[in-house]
């Protein structure tokens, strides 16, 4: 009887600790008490034995197909957010604006045309940046490598420039932008930016609510933190909080999918921003290089030099700053 009790006291001891952890562990623990119960009265007594042992082993079937189907996890809490980068699949493919995808532009205020970037020129974002053959340099602003391995630095800094209203970018970025959407405009299409410079915190608040989403679903930290980078770009990994990429359009595709690539105008933007220092930032095909889903939508400033010899040799950003 001391057995029994021992036993008793261990394991629900063990099943309360459990299901405090989050709703998973707490459904875990519920089936193992469950089975307990059963194995308990069946070590125990004597009556309907045969009864007792096809109700024990309905109990573990639905314990052990329910556990090996759920996303297992028994974080215990000690782990450092920073750790988490490590257990990310780093070779998964996402979407960079997944976040932000929309479906329909229909809200005037956030699209941008070449009106309204002529608009928003000021004298200094005028001039244009005198471009040099001279080598390529690492450390250039230009090519400031951000993915999922290449956090932004802590202490880069830059100006913000008015596209339109609440849309930001680089504001050494606004002349070269206007002279691509000038061009477009001049081969007969009409370009708009749906999606430049996005702030930190925004994409903090975005990576939070995912989390939390996932957390309240039951899932553990580690588990919410590998779902939700998979979902939204992790805070300091977006070419979008540089202001150097952004998301552009035309005035007759509103959606941010691989189909624009296929429209006259994500053709001519794919075959002719690098004369304006732009580079398409996730081809079709280099999806294992950049870890990012082509998106033919998002454009990256680079420089014309660099944005040629990207160009004309089919690299990835990726590739062109790790021969430097
Ligand atoms: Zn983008």
């Amino acid at each position: 009887m001391k057995m029994r009790e021992k036993c008793r006291k261990k394991i629900t001891a063990y099943c309360k600790k459990l299901a405090a952890k989050n709703k998973l562990c707490l459904n875990l623990a519920a089936a193992l008490l469950c089975v307990y119960i059963v194995l308990d009265k069946i070590i125990y007594s004597n009556r309907y034995l045969l009864a007792r042992i096809i109700c024990a082993g309905f109990v573990l079937i639905t314990f052990v197909s329910e556990a090996s189907f759920a996303p297992m996890s028994f974080d215990d809490g000690s782990y450092d957010i920073d750790n988490y980068e490590e257990l990310v699949l780093i070779d998964s493919t996402v979407a960079e604006d997944e976040a932000y995808i929309i479906t329909e532009v229909s809200n005037e205020e956030d699209i941008a045309n070449l009106e309204d970037l002529k608009d928003n020129l000021t004298d200094e974002t005028l001039t244009d940046e005198v471009e040099s053959n001279a080598e390529f340099d690492k450390n250039d602003w230009k090519l400031l490598l951000v993915n999922k391995t290449h956090t932004i630095p802590e202490d880069y800094t830059f100006t913000l420039g008015t596209i339109k209203g609440s849309m930001k970018c680089d504001e050494r970025v606004l002349k070269p932008l206007y002279d691509m959407f000038e061009g477009a405009q001049k081969d007969g299409y009409n370009l708009t930016v749906v999606s430049p410079y996005r702030d930190i915190s925004r994409q903090e608040y975005l990576f939070e609510r995912k989390m939390k989403n996932y957390i309240n679903k039951g899932y553990s930290y580690i588990e919410a933190y590998k779902l939700s980078s998979q979902a939204v770009t992790l805070p300091g990994t977006s070419e979008h909080q540089i202001g150097l990429s952004m998301d552009i359009l035309c005035d007759n595709y509103f959606n941010l999918d691989s189909g624009f690539g296929k429209t006259e105008e994500g053709k001519w933007l794919a075959e002719n921003s690098y004369k304006y220092g732009f580079i398409l930032r996730y081809p079709e095909g280099k999806e294992d290089i950049t870890g990012i889903m082509y998106e033919p939508w998002h454009f990256r400033y680079v420089g014309v030099d660099a944005a040629t010899v990207i160009y004309e040799n089919n690299l990835t950003l990726e590739e062109f700053v790790e021969n430097l």
